[in-house]
């Protein structure tokens, strides 16, 4: 690296520093361009990105299939608004409700926005389908959630570095143990005003946590026994992800799209983001059946962006690499194989402790207390071995690359991670 391109990647961090609002603490590398399973930064060194922006770009960087339909869509025709129909969105709400096998779809842009739909769809058939009444609605969240970042998300989060001096909160909310049948069974008992129970199939945020594998299919069945709706934020762990389309069909043996596990756990409501669009534009959308999704109205609910032309077909092209390239399937055959190596290596290790995940969606634990600087220094070291990886809480570094990745690669990958724990052997 010359001594003028290590100025330029300081002096762009800086007018971040200066300019932008310290809400994210990134780490050190300034990337510039991205195809498949790699990143380049300014100054053209090659890393493999073992993040995906979080699961967005589960089909790789700068797909050109997907953006090429954003091109073609961007040339043509960008935003209508929902005041007029646009010649995409139909047959996107078509192709999205197929896909998933539900009636269907209210589009907007980012995760959070969908978390919030659903949960005002959720109330909103709580009040006019179950009969609960006004105001009284609750809804079941599980201890150590992410769902987002809007003022009624953090309300009931964990995390009090995301919540602390927002307040006040948004009511409505009971927050139970994750990964705990008992716990949820004890409070569907205790009330009559439960409208849903919002989970993530695996926890990504907090770390990759797995629950037991039959944890949402016993409640999906508690939900349909108590008619509490069950809904899945998938924002993270759908779309192929962890080696089945969604992550609440769990570890089915399937081949294709978890066809078998369709009434496994199927969620009344379906929250995606992220992959949605392969990382091509913000892309949301909350699925759900007419029984419930018909409770909105004219007017209760939209957005400006939600489901432009631009989106829905991005959108359209990015289920289709799924299938196209068998994502599913590479994704789940990778996952075993990033974690049997992985565990190898464990075995003689110190510094890291497990490794855990499902699919491609993966973390391992590094020995060290959650305050210490260890897992940041592990992924500056990765960084330098050519690999792109973010801690999540203190102590966990996940690891989630694009689903895109060949074998030969992964194996590459896992060379990098094992010799750069080595450094940090004691
Ligand atoms: C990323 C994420 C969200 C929020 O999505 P944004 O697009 O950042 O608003 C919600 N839920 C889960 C599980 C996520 O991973």
């Amino acid at each position: 690296m010359s001594v003028l391109e290590k100025i330029n990647a300081e002096a762009i961090i800086a007018l971040e520093n200066k300019y932008g609002a310290h809400n994210y603490h990134p780490l050190p590398v300034v990337l510039n361009r991205g195809e498949g399973v790699y990143v380049w930064d300014i100054d053209g060194k090659k890393y493999y990105d073992f993040l995906s922006a979080y699961s967005a770009v589960n089909q790789g960087h700068c797909h050109p299939k997907i953006v090429g339909a954003m091109m073609k869509q961007a040339q043509t025709l960008t935003l209508t608004s929902r005041a007029f129909y646009n010649d995409q969105l139909g047959p996107f709400e078509e192709f999205v409700t197929q896909y998933f096998g539900f009636d269907k779809v209210l589009p907007m842009n980012t995760g959070a926005e969908a978390v919030e739909t659903a949960l005002k769809l959720c109330r909103k058939w709580a009040y006019e389908v179950k009969g609960i009444a006004e105001h009284e609605a609750q809804i079941i969240v599980c201890d150590g959630n992410f769902h987002g970042r809007t003022t009624t998300i953090i309300s009931f989060s964990n995390d009090e570095n995301a919540r602390k001096n927002f307040g006040p909160y948004t009511e409505g909310f009971i927050k139970i143990p994750y990964d705990s049948i008992e716990a949820l069974e004890k409070v569907l008992q205790s009330s009559h005003n439960i409208a849903g129970f919002l989970v993530e199939p695996i926890q990504g945020e907090a770390g990759v946590f797995t629950p037991a594998d039959d944890y949402m299919m016993r409640a999906k069945e508690l939900c349909n026994q108590y008619n509490v709706l069950f809904i899945a934020d998938e924002i993270q762990t759908g779309i192929a992800r962890t080696g089945s389309l969604l992550a609440v069909c769990g570890e089915c043996s399937c081949e294709n799209k978890c066809e078998k596990q369709a009434t496994y756990a199927t969620p009344d409501i379906l929250i995606l983001g992220k992959a949605l669009s392969g990382g091509a534009y913000p892309v949301s959308a909350v699925l759900a059946n007419d029984s419930i999704m018909n409770v909105i109205k004219p007017g209760q609910h939209g957005s400006t962006f939600g489901g432009n032309p631009i989106a829905a077909a991005v959108a359209i092209a990015a289920l289709e690499v799924v299938n196209e390239e068998n994502l599913i399937q590479n994704a789940r055959a990778l996952g075993l194989l990033f974690r049997s190596k992985l565990n190898e290596y464990i075995k003689t290790s110190s510094i890291a402790t497990l490794v855990r995940g499902r699919g491609l969606l993966n973390a391992i634990v590094i020995n060290d207390s959650e305050e210490s600087e260890t897992a940041w220094n592990i992924c500056l070291a990765l960084r330098d071995n050519g690999l792109l990886a973010k801690p999540t809480h203190g102590n966990i570094i996940r690891f989630a690359p694009p689903l895109v990745m060949n074998e030969d690669q992964l194996l590459d990958c896992v060379s990098i991670i094992v010799k750069t724990l080595k450094q940090f052997e004691k």
